[in-house]
């Protein structure tokens, strides 16, 4: 009879692994599951084009990770992890060759964003400036759990977070440049710009440029999922990888099964019936990577430098994408996340050649090929672009759900973070951790703090398994 294992968790992404490193650190004995033939979930790297290019198939840049409380009290560096910073985490390149900057400086930003907005940029970021630690513990954490160890500042926050970011941007400045910044910062929410809290998000990317930007780790984004792995085995934990879990019965005898999977695949695979029917999944994505000639010949200086691009000027445009991916339009301007890793980190091409990702909303489930719409985008701003692709690889919805179960219909964030529903995920509970299943935890990206590499959920769906088996 095998022996009874304190915690089994399915899933190996950035949450699952950082689940189990939490269990193992505390004396528990804890296997890992991962259906996939290698570790890390939306934290991958492979050549997905050519030999000697290392594409992030998901995650790329990780301004959440960088300084997250899970994952910086952990040794990772020990275990591989290295932060490579670009020159600017972000530019926000506009028509006319000029760019607004999310630069580690307040000042460079501000004035990035011209006379008539600066002051404004600067008013806003101020409060929180040098806080970031405090503020992601409070921010990131469970809305339950505890008193903030900030309250002034967390309360102060929360005031310009529960904001849409058509208020905060209409409210707050006057020209272009800074409403395009900040929809853009707010499109990572993949959410209406109208929405609430949807400001919170754009401005928790702002500060974490300045507090601790947004860089990628040497080598990919599998160097995090790898070394958390590293990390686990050392602490005693085992992973099994290529192994798809259907059922409980799948998996060895233990006090507590933690779920790194949909709310949906977790009812199925625990036998909870139609726990989470009400549990609503977001709209999609168009991914591409690109292996490149050279550099992508931008037309704004400041975004050669950059590691982040966002592509798409105005705030207009950008609701305008956001909007018909949501209504289930095809893309026609797509509003563009890109990411050049290459330019920090020469690990990631051949030598003068480089990498390139991207990524443009769709509607959920979309099984259009918007490569053309996409490359049309990018040649405003960089023209010349597609005489440097040497060859690209596209996943649109279906291939990004065949790819992992967790983006159901394609949905990056493992459900839609529109409204409420950033901080009431999977549904209202005190532990939304906790099932109904008294063994059965969820710690994936659809419990609060949501999407994002930063381990959170992980770190307290942990914390509430090993209450519920100290009490056991
Ligand atoms: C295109 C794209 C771009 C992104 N860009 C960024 C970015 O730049 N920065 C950022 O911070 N975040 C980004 N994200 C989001 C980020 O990748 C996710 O929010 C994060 O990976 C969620 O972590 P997780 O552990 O909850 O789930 P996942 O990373 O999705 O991991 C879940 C794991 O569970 C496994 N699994 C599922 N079901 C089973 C089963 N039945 N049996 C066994 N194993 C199973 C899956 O194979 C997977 O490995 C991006 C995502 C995508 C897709």
């Amino acid at each position: 009879m095998a022996t009874m294992l304190d915690a089994v968790v399915v899933g190996a992404g950035p949450n699952g692994l950082t689940a189990a490193v939490e269990l193992a650190r505390r004396g528990l004995s804890v296997e890992v599951y991962e259906a996939a033939d290698a570790v890390g979930g939306g934290a991958r790297t492979e050549e997905l084009t050519l030999p000697g290019f290392r594409h992030d198939p998901c995650s790329a840049v990780h301004p959440l990770a960088v300084r997250s409380p899970a994952l910086s009290a952990m040794p990772l560096d020990r275990h591989g992890l290295e932060w490579l910073h670009p020159g600017l985490p972000m530019a926000h390149p506009f028509p006319d060759g000029t760019a607004a900057v999310l630069s580690r400086h307040v000042g460079e930003t501000a004035a990035s964003l011209g006379p008539r907005d600066a002051g404004a940029y600067r008013r806003l970021v101020a409060p929180f400036h040098g806080k970031w630690d405090t503020l992601a513990a409070d921010f990131l954490r469970t809305q339950w759990d505890g008193l903030p160890a900030d309250p002034v500042t967390y309360a102060r926050f929360g005031l310009v977070a529960a904001q849409s970011a058509t208020l905060l941007t209409k409210t707050r400045f006057r020209d272009a440049k800074a409403r395009g910044l900040f929809a853009g910062l707010a499109a990572h929410g993949i959410a209406p710009l109208g929405g609430f809290g949807i400001g919170g998000m754009a401005l928790m990317f702002a500060l974490a440029a300045h507090e601790c930007g947004w860089p990628v780790p040497r080598g990919g984004s599998q160097a995090i999922a790898d070394a958390l792995a590293s990390y686990l085995r050392e602490l005693g934990g085992t992973i099994h990888t290529g192994f798809e879990v259907k059922h409980l019965d799948d998996l060895p005898p233990a006090r507590a099964f933690v779920f790194d999977t949909s709310p949906t695949a977790l009812a199925r695979i625990a036998g909870l019936g139609n726990a989470y029917a009400h549990f609503r999944y977001g709209p999609s994505v168009f991914k591409i990577d690109y292996a490149l000639d050279g550099p992508v010949p931008w037309t704004a200086e400041p975004a050669r430098r950059a590691g982040t691009i966002h592509i798409g000027p105005t705030y207009e445009e950008i609701g305008a994408a956001l909007d018909a991916a949501i209504a289930g339009h095809d893309p026609s301007v797509p509003f563009l996340i890109t990411s050049q890793p290459s330019v920090v980190d020469p690990s990631r091409a051949p030598e003068g050649k480089h990498t390139f990702w991207v990524y443009g909303h769709v509607p959920s489930a979309w099984e259009g090929d918007a490569t053309e719409v996409v490359e049309r985008q990018i040649e405003r701003f960089a023209p010349g672009f597609r005489d440097r692709v040497l060859a690209r690889a596209t996943a649109g919805p279906p291939e990004l759900a065949a790819r992992n179960p967790n983006y159901v219909g394609g949905d990056i964030a493992t459900g839609s973070v529109a409204g409420l529903r950033l901080l009431i995920r999977p549904k209202l509970a005190r532990v939304p951790y906790a099932t109904a299943h008294p063994a059965v935890f969820l710690c994936s990206s659809a419990t609060p703090p949501g999407p994002g590499v930063h381990g959170m959920s992980g770190y307290h769906a942990a914390k509430a398994v090993w209450r519920r088996l100290r009490e056991a």
